[in-house]
């Protein structure tokens, strides 16, 4: 049974009616004026097929053919459409199909933020080269200096001790040959402590005034210490602001500006992740433990925090508690290690 096509030359959009047959392994082309044309099928190529656009097939002499699909030219060209042609024109065909696959796209791109972006992330930000992490931190303080910072007023014998035991605290563990204390009276902030990416932990004057002790500080030191080695900053912040990052790109941003300016905005803004304080506290109960030193001192510091709430809401979203949810479970967290077994060093 004869086939009608439409034929071009493909060299002029001139298009001529031809019947189309197969015989003894040859297509045979019958034009309205008379004439024939005869092909190998061998020689023949048939274009994939994609939802209900026309067959094409393509004619040795640069010609060809556009005709609808029938069991016929099926037939003819049994391996006419490739295996993944074939299944784009299978999903092209079947919306339930189309629905599925967008489905799995956005399943894809949520698997991808939850777990695939903090591994990205965390890789990332350990090849961060130092130059970058001194940007980003300066980029910081730039910001919180608007809040005044003042020289400590904290008795220097007091400072100098402070800066001593934790040199000793962290003396030896990974990253630490940057981490350095920096005490400032920053009445803006209140009781608050935050590592930045380049390794400076700065401490105001007023948690140092809320601490029962040097301890306690210490506790929230090993803590802040714990984010500096797990670079929870730059992690933190990446793993945030890659959302604005694709924004800028597809919105015209290309040059990762809009990096710059988000790193400072996470550090200070919306803090760090769940997993990344449990992280920074069990860094900081194993710190501490190693050292002599109990956990329990992190759980009081943690209660004196949770005291201030009212006032640290006033303070807007620059507090520590913002940033530092002292959680009921992270004080027993803390008070678990205190008593933990094992702890072969752990005072009473
Ligand atoms: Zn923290």
């Amino acid at each position: 049974m004869a086939l009608t096509a439409h034929c071009y030359d493909g060299q002029s959009s001139r298009m001529r009616a031809a019947q189309l047959d197969c015989v003894d392994g040859c297509l045979q082309l019958a034009f309205e004026d008379g004439q024939r044309q005869r092909w190998p099928l061998e020689a023949v190529r048939i274009r994939p097929r994609l939802g209900n656009t026309p067959r094409v097939l393509q004619l040795p002499d640069g010609g060809y053919l556009e005709l609808t699909h029938s069991a016929e030219l099926e037939a003819w060209f049994p391996d006419g459409s490739g295996r993944i042609e074939g299944w784009a024109d299978w999903l092209e065909r079947r919306r339930g199909a189309i629905l599925g696959s967008a489905l799995l796209v956005l399943a894809a791109t949520v698997l991808f933020l939850r777990h695939g972006m903090p591994w990205l992330a965390r890789e990332a930000a350990e090849r961060m080269p130092a130059v970058v992490e001194r940007h980003v931190s300066e980029q910081v303080v730039a910001l919180l200096d608007r809040l005044h910072f003042n020289p400590s007023t904290v008795p220097a014998a007091r400072r100098a001790a402070l800066q001593q035991r934790f040199r000793a605290l962290v003396r030896g563990e990974p990253r630490s040959a940057q981490m350095r204390v920096v005490l400032v009276d920053a009445e803006g902030l209140g009781a608050n402590a935050f590592a930045l990416p380049d390794g400076r932990i700065f401490v105001t004057d007023q948690l140092l005034e809320l601490a029962g002790s040097d301890e306690e500080v210490l506790a929230v030191l090993a803590h802040e210490a714990g984010h500096h080695v797990h670079r929870h900053g730059m992690r933190g912040a990446l793993e945030q602001s890659s959302l604005f990052v694709v924004a800028g790109l597809l919105f015209g941003d290309a040059s990762g500006s809009s990096l710059a300016v988000s790193i400072p905005a996470t550090l200070l803004g919306s803090g760090f992740s769940r997993g990344h304080e449990r992280e920074a506290d069990a860094y900081a109960f194993d710190l501490l433990r190693r050292h002599g030193q109990s956990p329990k001192a992190f759980a009081t510091m943690m209660r004196r925090l949770s005291a201030l709430v009212p006032e640290a809401l006033e303070k807007g979203p620059m507090g520590y508690l913002s940033t530092h949810p002292p959680s009921p479970e992270r004080i027993a967290a803390a008070e678990k290690a205190a008593t933990g077994a094992g702890a072969g060093a752990a005072s009473p």
